[in-house]
Formats: C-alpha cells, structure tokens, sequence
C-alpha cells in the first residue's frame, strides 16, 4: 500500500475500481465514489446507485421502468430481475421487521492519523461523505428481528468511499461479532464493498481483515450461526476477509465478488478469463457460495436457515 502522498491511487483502489467498470454490466450502473472524488461538484451530487426522476433505464436490460414500480420490488427490475443499489439504512429496512432495529456503536467516527491527503484531505473527504449518505462511515451495525428471530446485524454501503473497511468499519463489525457471541445470536453481515482496505488509513485499515476475522473464529468456536450475504460489488479486503467467512454465503443474483479486478488479474496472469468471472453464479458453480437468493426472498431464506440451524 503506497503512502506516497503525490500519488494516492494504492493498488487497493485501483483493482477494485477497475473491477466494478469492466466487470459486469450491471456493475457499472453503480457509480463507485471514486468515479467523482476528483471532482468538486462530487460534493453536491445526489446518491449513487438509483438516480432521480419519476423512470429508471435498467442496466441490466436496457428496459425503461417507472421508478415507483422498482422501488415496490425491493430495488429490483421488474423486467430482467436486476438488482440496484440499495443504501445500508433501505437495507436494513427491507430486511429486518419495521421498527426492531436498534444501532449499536452509532457513535464511532473514523480519524485521520495519518494526516491523509490525495486530491483533497482524508479529513474532508470523510465530512462530505458523510453528508452525502447520512453515515458516519460504511458500515451500520445494529440488532433486530427477523420474523421474529433476534440478530446481530451489520450492512456495509458502497456509496461511502466505496464501502471500504477502515478502522471504523472493522470496529464496528468486530463489536457486532462480540456481542453476537455474547448474546448468542445470529449474525448477518450484508456486504457491499468495492473497496477493501481503506488506504486513507494505512495499517489501521489494513489490520481490520485479521481483527474481525479474529473476531469471527472466536464466534465460530462458540457455536455460533454467521450467514454472509455478498451483493454488488463485494470485492477487495472485504470479500478477502469477513465476507468468505460465513458458515452459510448467500448472494444476490449477478452480484460482482472477487478480490482484484478482473483487468489487473488479466494484465498479471495474461490468460483469458472465464465468460461470466467473479459473478455470483460462476462462484456458486465452483462452491465459492452456497446460494443465489434473489433480494425479494432474502428475509424468509435468512430466516429459515436460522430455524434449520437451530439458532
Ligand atoms: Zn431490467
């Protein structure tokens, strides 16, 4: 990871950017952060992920669909079943029962030890973000109901510099993890991830991997039920970390996963590769993933995996 301030493009950034705008189509309709970070309107831009207006063109099949009708569907076309953005608080509220949620650690703020600064400083980045998705930083984390069933939950938002795990992310999901353990509850950790480490905050970033990984394995050794839910985009430091580590991986249909893009892999390995890579449906072919489940069904498929798994 470079600290090279001149040049603030780490490996990091760069696969995961170069991933979610060649990948998949589907992926590229969701506009990574750091699409706009150079650019000072950034600031001002409305969310990514869904644009305004009464219509919507679906990246999936080119369709014109009315924006209401999606938005009934959970964020999913109904002519093609592609799946949209969906923000970390709309995440929440499709998938946990109305009004369960309750936020743990709401009060975590990342910090800038490093004095970070590319085109513009780490410290300002973070306060733009922050007014532009209502986070404090990628991640929310919280408990709630599942038809009824109580669980740890945690959701991460590509719409905050990429989705990202900083010291802040890690934390977060880290304590989520603890007091999963502590309570003897499920946990879903939904990721949507286009970024992995966060490079703004060098090693503290980095260290978050092994921290809630760590985290997890004391879980696991409880007897604990981990389901880990990849949508699009999961890739970096995230889907290398926490995200692989479910006792059960479900995944959202035509989901970008993968750890490097695919062009930097290409440029490394310089093989072709497979028709459909770092989909969701060529992992679920070679086992990487358990199950597809369209986002429609996701709740009573959570739910049903915890009453089969007795939790
Ligand atoms: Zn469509």
């Amino acid at each position: 990871m470079s600290m090279d301030r001149r040049r603030p493009s780490t490996a990091t950034a760069t696969d995961a950017d170069a991933a979610v705008q060649t990948a998949a189509p589907q992926a590229a309709a969701h506009r990574q952060p750091s699409d706009a970070k150079d650019s000072p309107a950034s600031v001002a831009r409305p969310k990514r992920g869904v644009p305004e207006g009464l219509w919507l063109k679906c990246d999936g099949c080119g369709a014109t669909i009315y924006r209401k009708e999606a938005e009934e569907k959970l964020n999913v076309c109904p002519q093609c079943g592609f799946h949209w953005y969906v923000s970390a608080a709309k995440r929440i509220e499709q998938l946990l029962d109305a009004g369960t949620f309750e936020e743990w650690d709401a009060d975590l703020k990342p910090a800038d030890p490093l004095g970070f600064r590319d085109k513009k400083p780490y410290a300002e980045r973070i306060v733009a973000e922050q007014k532009r998705t209502g986070l404090k930083d990628a991640a929310l984390t919280g408990t709630g109901m599942i038809r009824a069933r109580r669980v740890a939950c945690g959701v991460t938002d590509s719409s905050f510099i990429m989705g990202s795990m900083g010291s802040v992310v890690g934390e977060r999901l880290t304590r989520l993890v603890e007091r999963a353990t502590a309570g003897k509850l499920p946990l879903i950790i939904i990721s949507a991830s286009g970024g992995g480490a966060r490079m703004h905050e060098g090693i503290l970033s980095l260290m978050q991997m092994a921290k809630v990984s760590a985290a997890l394995a004391r879980y696991s050794q409880a007897g604990g039920l981990f389901i880990s839910v990849l949508t699009n985009p999961t890739m970096g430091g995230v889907a290398a970390s926490f995200a692989s580590l479910g006792d059960l991986c479900f995944a959202e249909p035509r989901a970008l996963i993968g750890f490097a893009g695919p062009r930097t892999i290409k440029a490394t390995i310089r093989v072709e590769l497979p028709k459909g890579f770092q989909t969701s449906e060529f992992l679920l072919e070679h086992g990487f993933i358990d199950r597809i489940v369209p986002r429609k069904d996701l709740k009573s498929e959570i739910a049903r995996a915890i009453d089969y798994c007795g939790g």
